[in-house]
């Protein structure tokens, strides 16, 4: 007889087991979940480009505009990360900068750009400005996971990144629009770490005039109903939310000669295992490379760090001679799926 919990549900029902309470527990906890999630998820429409979705490729701005409806919906997983990402950018400016005593000036205020017809041509929603020694100075937060954080230390880094480059986009052309010289990128790691990363708008002018010229083209073409070009780099479109749902650039996605369909649910799922488990392999790959860089000098015997101990002891490896054979190397890539696309970095504000 499995044990029962103590309250029964209601008069003449029979009473509830451990194990059934577990079960409805968790049950609920996850629909409840899922609830809160999907709350906010469905498409939100737009009427111009954003700052913050200013993309390498002009057609996938003007889709994400006219097909707003027709995007491809978010996974429970990513938006799980963006609400998180939001609830801790939230925690930067109250209490975080406001308790370092910074004055906070105008937090999520609207603006809007305009080309010289006065059409909108962009909008956006900078997280604040702070008033420091007499200057304004806008900022954005950005929680970025762990792996990139790291990386992330000036604005050179951004640009060599595929999706954080339009972190200092967003920001400048919140500059340009508040005629303001600096800007600053506050970067979360989603375990409480923070640092700044700061922008000028001196030597960047071309790269606001490319972003702008770039949205008043999208404004055009939603305007005339006309998608603008491919944008033709395989490398972008590989990326892209639209690839395969409302885009189908003239790409051939193999390197061998014509695709083939696998209908195997069991590697279908092994696949999204896989993925989902990137971001927290590239984290342990980053933390293996750390600790075999602080470990390799010392010399052989117990060592504590923290709540860690290190246990050292050094022994000769038997080297081996690999035989001839075959080597199958693989290349896996999504595509497109059921889920879209979006950067390992929090929901852009
Ligand atoms: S698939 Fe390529 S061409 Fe099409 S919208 Fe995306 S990036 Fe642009």
């Amino acid at each position: 007889m499995p044990p029962t919990h103590g309250k029964m549900p209601a008069e003449h029902a029979e009473p509830i087991t451990t194990a059934d309470l577990i079960e409805q527990l968790a049950g609920e906890f996850r629909a409840g979940e899922e609830r809160m999630l999907r709350r906010n998820a469905g498409p939100q429409p737009q009427h111009s480009p954003r700052a913050s979705g200013i993309d390498h490729c002009s057609r996938a701005m003007a889709l994400d505009i006219l097909k707003c409806e027709a995007r491809p919906a978010f996974s429970d997983w990513q938006l799980a990360r963006m609400q998180r990402g939001r609830e801790i950018e939230e925690l930067i400016v109250t209490p975080g900068l406001q308790r370092l005593g910074f004055k906070v000036i105008e937090s999520q205020a609207s603006l809007v750009i305009r080309d010289e017809s006065g059409t909108v041509i962009c909008t956006g929603h900078p997280d604040g400005l702070i008033d420091y020694a007499g200057e304004r100075i806008v900022f954005d937060c950005k929680s970025v996971a762990p792996h990139l954080w790291h990386k992330l230390n000036s604005l050179e880094d951004f640009w060599h990144d595929p999706w954080c480059y339009r972190q200092p986009i967003q920001l400048l052309l919140y500059m340009h629009a508040m005629e303001l010289s600096i800007g600053v990128l506050i970067l979360d790691d989603c375990l409480g770490h923070r640092k700044l990363v700061f922008v000028r708008m001196a030597g960047n002018e071309e790269r606001v005039a490319a972003a702008l010229r770039k949205c008043s083209l999208v404004v055009e073409a939603v305007k005339n109903h006309e998608l603008p070009d491919y944008c033709g780099d395989p490398a972008v479109c590989r990326r892209c939310r639209w690839c395969g749902h409302g885009c189908e650039p003239p790409l051939d996605y193999s390197e061998s000669g014509g695709i083939k369909i696998i209908s195997d649910e069991e590697l279908e799922h092994a696949l999204r295992v896989r993925e989902s488990n990137r971001e927290p392999a590239k984290d342990a790959a980053w933390a293996e490379r750390i600790i075999g860089k602080a470990i390799k000098p010392l010399a052989d015997g117990d060592y504590l760090c923290g709540p860690f101990r290190l246990a050292l002891k050094r022994w000769q490896r038997k080297g081996y001679v690999v035989q001839d054979g075959e080597v199958l190397r693989k290349k896996i890539e999504r595509i497109a799926d059921d889920v879209s696309q979006t950067p390992p970095v929090s929901a852009a504000s």
